[in-house]
């Protein structure tokens, strides 16, 4: 690599030089920014052509007639966008792979018309990839997208279970505030002729649309329960309000809501399974409801929440239990004038220290309650006094490594990231915004920045087997937001990409020697974040990673080398070395499609260190570039805190059983971990078990405690406390259990198994939903009739989640899914949001075309429009002259179904073919004059849905045509289908059914 501006200077087998080395050489100006846009707008214009007819005229109703170069070279797709207005705006178009990268997929024959979709029209955010390809894959991208090959809608194969054996049919009905499928139904006239099982019982004219046949069943499948239906509006900015105080079960993890601390943690902090804690071990084994708490401890609060406060006692820091250690809280009880108190965690009575002490009301409460954030609030932040860690805290930095091959360069990765990062300048905030970056193939390329210079200057080291720092990391990590280094940040980000030409480059990537030169510099200077980017398999210098079959790796059984790190002494080594030192390492990585990258020993270090894990197979910027783009700016710019060590205490009676999490982290004990970093999803669940019985305590508590580095530099302490009241009734242990956090945790579970090679899970998941529904069944409904299905309501999806996790491609062994694919899939269920759980087992199917009267329309709240109602996640129920939005928490697809008629596509998109509907919904605004009022409206829909989900990571959004192997990825996305040899959702809640009345009888 050998651009012209930055003259390399070589440093082969030297050992590390001081900052300042004279071996430096300047550089000269180079074409400004404007100049390198207006050749990418060139490019832009080349491909007009391809939308206009002979005559010169629009083949598209909405487009503006005449225009031959867009109006402005960095326009914004109606696809795109985001809500967050922390992140710097995509621009569609921006940047483009130099050559075409994906090779065309199989299955699906370019329309006639194919000049639409030869190159990139538009170089909008989702346009076509060359050669007609399918062009709205994003493979691999989440657990909840099944592979084409597994899914047949068509077929029916019994599993253990034979429809028409299960005697109760008929209409649902509920009992016992939970759901029956009721046995006393007269559907005697169905029992000759077995009614079509999953057909809807709706209209002739609903029935006609429908299209398959369905093995028969005797329960309505209309009357199960499915989390459809009518979203709610939101009726106030910030959403409902909650106090802490007031609820019995927190309001669901997806709900847009404004929550105010009232002494118990937000629910956004802090969730349990079970909202009511059994007091007797033998209630908690007889429910076997997971006892469990969720915790996302960093997790970002809304513009109508109450910041977290922060509180500085100086010195002698936090007031705390003598015996257990647990923070003071708003609970803890206080006598003797206010000179001693009583734990609420384990009962200790303890002196109060005299620059602690304060006197007593009449009711026993101390005077300085409401003054005091830690005696009325569920979550502070303390100053951490200087005994808490070891050395000063320092301000975290951030390098960028970069893989500069060739094919970083040819399939747009390489400036994509420059891109992206240029935009961010600005955005961080500092001191958080030191930065430095380095290039890597088969050498490590550093930029040193010194005050007064035009440009970085650029130091090559060759030496990969040893790989080192060249200088010191005051010149190679500088402050972004300085003017003294902005303008160098600036023209090397701007030009860098532009001046490497693909011959030029190199095809080894040293990948594994920049990661450990990058995390030694990091760690020298004490801890920051390494955000390693790669676009083919690290295969040379130290640590390298071979080819490895990753199809025969598949088709082993499971434990059969499947998930193995490759060079593990090296990456454990580096991954012990981070932890010490407070280093993260973040992987994005773009493989070309099809191509083995790694993922199980590229993740590794990631996991170890709290980083974060993107993944973009067949990396494609019109079509991935945003996502990337909004990965990274989320990366850099949220506020994840660094050197975190961890501890959850519990209430005297109760303990730690396990951990759950992404990362692998130096577990002290199942309760107490150390990572380098937590990212503002980082999300861990924690099971507990009863050590003896509570005793005499009318509720239980649960306190999070996490030391940490902030991205200021400052070391504090974040205390949640999260108080729940203690039952001896098994009815009120069932009544209090939310679904998504069970299901969340059963999920990390069963995602552990896999991990570690443990095929049982999937038996282990439908056992424990069906010890669930059991003891239910034989303990709080036990006069039912025995022929009923009885689920308790709060648990009525649990059936439907777990046949669902266990159709996760990632959960199933076989060569249809990648290594790669699953790897990541799995490690993302592991470290999954609790609001992404329910949008991931159960992806929603909104109906967009015909549109609700209201959907779309302005609910006069805030930017809030009204959503179409939802229906049920199967493809029986999809009509097919409709047209869809399928959300699953990580991408949104427009679905338009093949029969979807040609007057639609012209009245709605101004389309004359389904293809043109992805053109021009991925055309720059400025090229269409304007939409349709309806699809108007179903963009304002996935706006909305983008808007709802802020917090999270951004979600893409497709248009997804028939005959496309990515419709056969969204069909087999729909939960309540059978995928594999997986039944389908009445099949399985069926064959739960009868294991439970087997376990009755
Ligand atoms: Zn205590």
């Amino acid at each position: 690599m050998q651009p012209a501006c930055f003259d390399p200077v070589l440093i082969a087998n030297a050992s590390p030089i001081a900052s300042g080395s004279p071996s430096i050489s300047t550089a000269k100006t180079e074409p400004s920014a404007d100049a390198i846009d207006a050749s990418r707008t060139s490019s832009v214009s080349n491909s007009r052509p391809d939308i206009l007819n002979e005559n010169g005229m629009s083949k598209i109703k909405f487009f503006k007639e005449g225009i031959s170069t867009p109006p402005d070279a960095s326009p914004t797709s109606r696809l795109s966008g985001s809500p967050v207005s922390a992140y710097p705006t995509y621009k569609p178009g921006a940047v483009q792979a130099s050559t075409p990268v994906p090779p065309p997929r199989m299955g699906f024959s370019p329309p006639s018309n194919g000049t639409l979709l030869q190159g990139s029209p538009f170089s909008g955010g989702m346009s076509p990839p060359p050669g007609g390809a399918s062009f709205m894959m994003y493979g691999g991208e989440t657990p909840g997208a099944r592979t084409p090959g597994a899914y047949t809608p068509m077929a029916f194969t019994p599993t253990g279970y034979t429809p028409g054996s299960y005697t109760p049919g008929g209409p649902v009905k509920r009992a016992n505030s939970g759901y029956a499928l009721d046995a006393s139904g007269t559907n005697k006239a169905h029992s000759g002729t077995p009614r079509k099982f999953g057909a809807p019982v709706a209209s002739p004219s609903s029935r006609r649309r429908t299209e398959s046949k369905k093995p028969s069943t005797r329960i309505d499948p209309e009357q199960v329960p499915r989390p459809v239906g009518q979203p709610e509006a939101i009726k106030e900015e910030g959403g409902k309000v909650y106090e802490t105080n007031k609820y019995h079960v927190p309001p669901a993890a997806t709900a847009v809501c404004t929550i105010i601390d009232r002494g118990s943690a937000s629910c956004e902090f802090i969730r349990s399974t079970v909202n009511q804690v059994p007091a007797f071990p033998s209630t908690a084994n007889t429910a076997h409801v997971p006892m469990a708490v969720i915790c996302q401890p960093f997790a970002e609060l809304t513009a109508h929440e109450a910041e977290i406060p922060c509180v500085d006692l100086g010195e002698p820091g936090p007031f705390r239990c003598s015996r257990c250690k647990a923070y003071v809280n708003p609970w803890f009880t206080w006598h003797n004038h206010g000179k001693e108190a009583t734990c609420n965690f384990c009962s200790q009575r303890v002196e109060v220290p005299q620059e602690y002490m304060c006197s007593l009301d009449e009711r026993a409460q101390r005077r300085d309650k409401e003054e005091r954030p830690e005696l009325n609030r569920g979550s502070v932040d303390y100053i951490a006094p200087s005994d808490y860690s070891e050395a000063p805290p320092v301000v975290p930095a951030t390098i960028f490594v970069i893989e500069v091959t060739q094919r970083s360069l040819q399939c747009g990765l390489l400036p994509q990231v420059m891109w992206t990062l240029r935009s961010l300048l600005g955005f961080m905030e500092p001191p958080s915004s030191k930065i430095g970056i380095l290039l890597f193939d088969h050498a490590l390329h550093f930029f040193a920045f010194y005050p007064g210079l035009d440009c970085a200057r650029q130091i090559t080291v060759s030496d990969t087997e040893d790989p080192f720092a060249p200088c010191g990391a005051d010149a190679l990590l500088v402050d972004a937001e300085d003017p003294a280094y902005r303008s160098q940040i600036d023209t090397l980000l701007d030009e860098l990409p532009g001046m490497l030409c693909a011959e030029d480059l190199a095809e080894q990537a040293a990948g594994c020697a920049a990661l450990k030169a990058a995390t030694e510099l990091v760690g020298s200077r004490g801890g920051g974040h390494v955000v390693m980017f790669h676009a083919s398999l690290p295969n040379s210098g130290i640590g390298a990673l071979r080819h490895r079959d990753d199809i025969k790796l598949a088709s082993e059984p499971e434990g059969g080398g499947l998930f193995n790190v490759q060079q593990p002494t090296f990456i454990e080594e580096i991954g012990n070395d981070c932890l010490v030192r407070g280093v993260a390492v973040s992987v994005f990585c773009a493989p070309a499609t099809g191509i083995y990258i790694d993922m199980a020993s590229l993740s590794r270090i990631p996991r170890r260190t709290g980083g974060e894990i993107c993944f973009y197979p067949g990396f494609d910027p019109s079509r991935d570039g945003e996502r990337l783009h909004y990965d990274l700016s989320r990366t850099v710019v949220q506020s994840s805190v660094y050197s975190v060590m961890f501890k959850l205490r519990v209430s005297k009676g109760l303990a730690v059983d396990s951990m759950h999490a992404t990362w692998d982290p130096e577990v002290i004990d199942p309760s107490t971990f150390a990572v380098s970093r937590m990212s503002v999803d980082a999300t861990v669940d924690f099971t507990l078990v009863h050590g003896e019985r509570i005793e005499g305590q009318k509720q239980a508590y649960m306190q999070v405690a996490c030391l940490y580095t902030s991205k200021k530099g400052k070391r504090l302490i974040r205390v949640h406390t999260l108080q729940l009241p203690v039952t001896s009734s098994l009815s009120n242990v069932f009544r209090y259990t939310e679904i998504d956090t069970v299901t969340n945790l059963l999920l990390k579970q069963a995602a552990d198994s896999a991990l570690s090679g443990n095929g049982s899970f999937k038996d282990k998941l439908t056992k424990a939903c069906v010890d669930m529904l059991h003891a239910y069944r034989a303990n709080c409904a036990s006069m039912t009739s025995a022929g009923q299905l009885i689920l308790p309501e709060s648990l009525k999806l649990l059936p439907l989640y777990i046949g669902s996790i266990r159709k996760f491609p990632a959960f199933r062994a076989g060569s249809d899914i990648k290594v790669d694919d699953r790897i990541v899939s799995l490690i993302r269920s592991l470290g999954l949001p609790l609001a992404l759980t329910s949008p991931l087992v159960y992806p929603r199917v909104y109906t967009m075309h015909p549109l609700s009267e209201k959907a779309g329309t302005p609910t006069g709240v805030g930017d809030n429009v009204f959503m179409p109602p939802t229906v049920a996640g199967s493809s029986e129920k999809l009509a097919t002259d409709r047209i869809y939005l399928i959300d699953n928490g990580i991408s949104l697809r427009l679905y338009v179904r093949a029969n979807v008629d040609q007057e639609t596509l012209y009245q709605v998109f101004g389309a004359e073919s389904l293809q043109d509907v992805a053109v021009i919904l991925s055309a720059p605004e400025d090229y269409v004059e304007s939409l349709s009022e309806e699809a108007e409206r179903m963009l304002a829909c996935v706006q909305q849905i983008r808007r709802e989900r802020w917090r999270l990571p951004w979600q893409s959004f497709y248009v997804v045509l028939p005959g496309t192997p990515e419709e056969s990825r969204v069909l087999a996305s729909l939960a309540e289908d059978r995928a594999g040899a997986e039944s389908a959702y009445v099949d399985f809640l069926c064959h739960v059914h009868k294991l439970v009345q087997n376990k009755q009888d």
